[in-house]
């Protein structure tokens, strides 16, 4: 068998040994967490929400060239497989029962073939991340989709971090009727309330400290809501923004949270959710808060 068996957890390179090994345990259920490495606390707790519901969790990491809607992101970023297999591994040595696979495929696993399917995702194809990353959702969906046709998962677990992601998940699954359960996790923060993200490893200690405005303007916004007008908030965040002279505001959104149609009235939604995405020294970031769900 292909795979190096270390401590406690199996490592696949190719589609068709991770597949074998999948066939023939019959494992009660299998959970699926999806990332791109560069591992943190906030990828550890999808793992850990998988180890409560599934018998074997499978983890993949592979930095997906088809999301990437800038070749100078893609080959920036962070990548250290060595230290994320021991951060793995001690997730694991708490919790030894536990079955753990790490799937790490190279590109020609998962593309065998050059392709470029197209999505149709409605309204969450056109706004936000979808908006200033054009191709970005088609690339996810391609992958996720593949994934899961290879390991046929019965839980996946993704992160509201990526809130929007999460909702073209869930749609992908509905369009393809898949089995799959998605589970949504909540976002870990650093102690300033910084969105946990592989991409914070490129920013200074500074720039993470100058970061943190993003949860205090989410958090203002979460107290200001129905207060001050959509407009106004909406200014104040840009003004804050601009004020730093260092962070660059990208946009700044109301949504409704199921439907990700734009609030511009506090009264046609019961479950608001703000967005926001901003560079800071060419490290582009997102966040999210949900003002108010009744
Ligand atoms: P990535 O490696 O960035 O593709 O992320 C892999 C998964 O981890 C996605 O489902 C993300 O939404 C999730 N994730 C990333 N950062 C966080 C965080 N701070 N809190 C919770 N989930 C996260």
């Amino acid at each position: 068998m292909w795979a190096f068996k270390r401590l406690i957890m199996l490592i696949f390179k190719t589609v068709k040994e991770l597949q074998y090994y999948l066939k023939t345990n019959n494992f009660l259920g299998i959970g699926f967490v999806p990332t791109m490495g560069a591992l943190h606390q906030g990828h550890l707790s999808l793992i850990k929400a998988s180890q409560q519901q599934n018998e074997l969790t499978v983890c993949s990491i592979f930095v997906n060239p088809t999301q990437f809607n800038k070749q100078e992101d893609l080959i920036n970023y962070p990548r250290n497989v060595a230290a994320d297999i021991g951060l793995l591994e001690s997730v694991l040595s708490t919790n030894p029962s536990q079955k753990m696979v790490l799937f790490l495929p190279t590109e020609n696993e998962i593309y065998p073939k050059k392709s470029t399917k197209k999505y149709d995702f409605k309204l969450l194809s056109r706004v936000m991340e979808a908006k200033h990353r054009p191709g970005h959702f088609d690339g996810v969906a391609m992958v996720i989709e593949r994934f899961f046709t290879i390991i046929h998962p019965n839980y996946a677990y993704f992160g509201e971090k990526d809130f929007q992601q999460l909702a073209v998940v869930c749609a992908l699954t509905e369009q393809l009727k898949l089995s799959v359960h998605i589970v949504g996790c909540a976002i870990v923060r650093e102690q300033n309330g910084l969105a946990m993200s592989s991409r914070n490893e490129r920013l200074s200690i500074k720039e993470k400290e100058e970061a943190s405005i993003i949860f205090r303007l989410l958090t203002y916004a979460k107290q200001r809501a129905k207060q001050l007008s959509i407009l106004e908030l909406k200014n104040y965040v840009a003004s804050q923004l601009a004020a730093t002279k260092r962070i660059e505001l990208e946009y700044f959104e109301l949504a409704d949270g199921k439907t990700l149609e734009p609030v511009l009235d506090w009264n046609t939604t019961s479950y608001c959710v703000a967005f926001i995405a901003v560079t800071i020294n060419n490290v582009r970031l997102i966040d999210n808060m949900t003002l108010f769900r009744v």
